[in-house]
């Protein structure tokens, strides 16, 4: 609370700040708030620290961002201390990166675990929130930063019988934490998505059958994961300042080297050796060979071919293959997978690949998957079938601005915001990472350190000034959105069926929600707002 607060007498708060999220946002909020000085409370409905990491404990999971571009970057000595192992870890070693920053930071004994938040209420009288959750807080606070996650929202399809199957089910979002035991069983895997791709082929090693269930086939490239050895540990410490300096310049927030010609431009030979060059170097850098793989569909049909080409070339059958060739999506235009031997392992004969727009599910039986062919028996059922991306995790929670307006109303349209971190009617509650920024197009972790840090200037010059509220104006935000859209339509974005656009959620309004412009463009205009006194805030 400020002096000039308690000089008014405004009501006093339990705490500064309510955060809700412990992962990558919530805990990097949380150090810095602290920072500030302020008495805040973290409240995380998981058992642990981590958030994405702490949930996401599928076989196979890593992140496709490599290893040291995908961390902190706000204190050199972390980045000196930390030993990563892999290329691209695997989540156990994310997780426990994310434990030892809690740890070194002293983070835990402001975080509340196994706890959700139900509902976030701002009162007019007092001009405070409240704040409760499942299991019997009542907190006010003066601030609630929503860390609540892009992709922590798990979605399980509706499909007639779920409760019938005798088997076991999972969610790759929700891995139960005692593991799942594959081997000698009859595995299903609904889903073909990030998360599925990196499933499949580790499930595909324990199982005694294993089904997958496509809907949309995926563009994948290969990860070309390794070990680091000691000479490359040591560059990379080495040259973290550069790294780091380079990340936070690019567009995606990845050290990843961008080609700056199009792809229309160069002969056919010299634009596959390209991609060629890409694909063989691994990760998810080959659109990004030609400038414009995403805005011109000439040079996405290339790449796109291209792809086609090696999963042809890798795969056996070539009605597989066929199955396994993405036709209907541009590259990219989806979220673009990353795997480690994906495609190849359609070739093992205990692999099946079923196509549900030609044969639909119609239910799950007791025994198992009957689709429009007949029906097929599983000892176990892997849904990896997303999330309700972005706005998930904020409707799932009964959020009330001013005059009691409920966020899920005022965003059944879609979500607006303004830069993506608060939205109108709302005063002092904070997203990060949330619609209308660039979070899951880009390295999300550099997405969340930039939020987090103009967040916390925000606050910070808030307090100086005596404001006690800071709140988006409608115009301001109204305004984002177009924008936003405006950038989306000058892409292929918008031509994929994506979570990006919420069409994976039946009835989810079809709305471009991350920021398509790059963290550079995001970065300057959230610069131009705090230069120009928080233009587009109503500040009171
Ligand atoms: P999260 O890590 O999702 O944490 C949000 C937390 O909020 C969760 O722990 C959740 O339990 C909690 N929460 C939500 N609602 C409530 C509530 N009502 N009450 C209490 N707690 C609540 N991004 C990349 O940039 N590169 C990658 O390689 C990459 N790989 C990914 C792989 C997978 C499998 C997934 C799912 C995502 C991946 N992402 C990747 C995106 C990833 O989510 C972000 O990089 C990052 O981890 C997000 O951190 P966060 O703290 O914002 O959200």
């Amino acid at each position: 609370m400020t002096t000039d607060e308690r000089a008014e007498g405004a009501a006093t708060p339990d705490l500064d700040a309510v955060v809700v999220g412990a992962g990558f946002s919530g805990l990097y909020m949380l150090h810095r708030l602290r920072g500030l000085g302020l008495r805040v409370r973290v409240f995380e409905a998981g058992g642990g620290v981590g958030g994405t990491w702490f949930w996401n404990r599928y076989p196979g999971a890593r992140c496709d961002i490599e290893s040291w571009d995908y961390s902190y970057s706000f204190d050199p000595e972390l980045d000196q201390e930390w030993e990563w192992t892999e290329r691209y870890p695997a989540q156990p070693e994310i997780r426990a990166y994310l434990e030892h920053v809690a740890d070194r930071y002293g983070l835990r004994e402001d975080i509340t675990l196994d706890t959700r938040v139900a509902s976030a209420r701002f009162d007019n009288d007092t001009g405070l929130w409240r704040v409760c959750t499942n299991r019997g807080h009542d907190v006010t606070a003066r601030y609630v930063v929503m860390a609540t996650g892009c992709l922590s929202a798990a979605r399980t399809p509706d499909i007639p019988g779920m409760e019938r199957f005798a088997g076991e089910t999972c969610h790759t979002g929700r891995w139960p934490l005692e593991g799942v035991e594959f081997e000698g069983k009859r595995v299903a895997v609904i889903g073909t998505g990030s998360s599925g791709v990196q499933a499949i082929p580790v499930i595909a090693e324990q199982a005694a059958h294993l089904t997958v269930f496509q809907r949309t086939a995926t563009f994948s490239v290969p990860a070309r994961n390794r070990e680091l050895g000691a000479e490359e540990k040591r560059h990379v410490k080495e040259t973290y300042p550069d790294r780091r300096r380079l990340t936070r310049e690019s567009p995606t927030g990845t050290t990843v080297v961008r080609g700056d010609r199009s792809a229309t431009e160069v002969p056919p030979d010299e634009r596959r050796a390209a991609f060629e060059q890409r694909w063989e170097r691994g990760g998810a850098g080959l659109p990004a060979a030609f400038t414009d793989v995403l805005t011109d569909r000439r040079a996405n049909d290339a790449a796109s071919e291209f792809v086609r080409s090696k999963i042809r070339e890798i795969v056996e059958d070539p009605e597989t293959a066929d199955r396994l060739c993405p036709r209907d999506v541009p590259i990219a235009a989806k979220r673009l997978c990353v795997d480690t031997g994906y495609y190849a392992t359609y070739n093992n004969e205990h692999v099946e690949l079923v196509d549900v727009r030609a044969h639909p599910i119609e239910e799950i039986t007791r025994e198992g998957v009957r689709t429009s062919e007949g029906t097929h028996r599983y000892d176990v059922i892997v849904f990896a079938t997303g999330y309700d991306a972005m706005t998930g995790a904020l409707s799932r929670i009964d959020i009330r601005g001013r005059h009691g307006l409920s966020l899920r109303e005022k965003w059944s349209a879609g979500p607006v915001t303004y830069l993506g971190l608060a939205t109108a009617g709302f005063p002092n509650l904070f997203v990060v990472a949330g619609p209308g920024s660039p979070s899951v197009l880009t390295n999300v972790v550099v997405s969340i350190e930039h939020h987090v840090e103009w967040l916390v200037e925000l606050l910070e010059r808030m307090d100086s000034a005596g404001v006690r509220h800071v709140e988006a104006t409608e115009d301001a935000e109204v305004r984002w959105v177009e924008h936003v859209n405006e950038l989306a339509s000058r892409t292929l974005y918008p031509e994929a069926n994506s979570w990006y656009l919420g069409a994976n959620v039946p009835g989810k309004p079809r709305v471009f929600m991350p920021y398509p412009g790059g963290l550079v463009a995001y970065r300057e205009a959230c610069r131009r707002v705090a230069d120009n006194d928080y233009e587009g805030f109503s500040l009171t």
